[in-house]
């Protein structure tokens, strides 16, 4: 059985960026190549410029989210990783991490990141409470 891998989501969105600037060189490149047709080679150029800005911006998100990233150490390779959101796997050994104490065994799951299941278990607070 393939083992799904998760990837950590500051590395996912720095290889998004880095797909992005190369779309962006590739499709100027385009452009050169289709300088006989000025129209075309217009397109080209502009959708190349608007992707390589578009990672620029991709980029400096990157760059805040990881000032709002929490700082741990990984407990199973024992490096240094920063994590987003509930849950998010380790930078360096993919290793599932946690901040929330009650989903600490459970199995690695993108959804505790969502906004319905964080409702969801606010709202079975509520109900515990009354
Ligand atoms: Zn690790």
């Amino acid at each position: 059985m393939a083992q799904i891998v998760y990837s950590s989501k500051i590395n996912k969105i720095r290889s998004f960026a880095l797909i992005l600037i190369f779309a962006g060189i590739l499709l100027m490149y385009g452009g050169i190549l289709t300088k006989k047709i000025p129209w075309l080679m217009v397109t080209f150029f502009i959708l190349g410029v608007l992707m390589v800005i578009l990672s620029c911006v991709v980029y400096l998100w990157i760059g805040t989210l990881s000032l709002k990233a929490v700082p741990i150490m990984c407990p199973s390779c024992e490096k240094p990783t920063k994590m987003l959101g509930r849950v998010d796997a380790c930078m360096h050994c993919k290793q599932p991490l946690t901040l929330d104490k009650d989903l600490e065994g459970k199995e690695f799951d993108e959804k505790y990141n969502t906004r319905r299941y964080s409702k969801t278990k606010k709202s079975e607070e509520n109900q515990n409470k009354k």
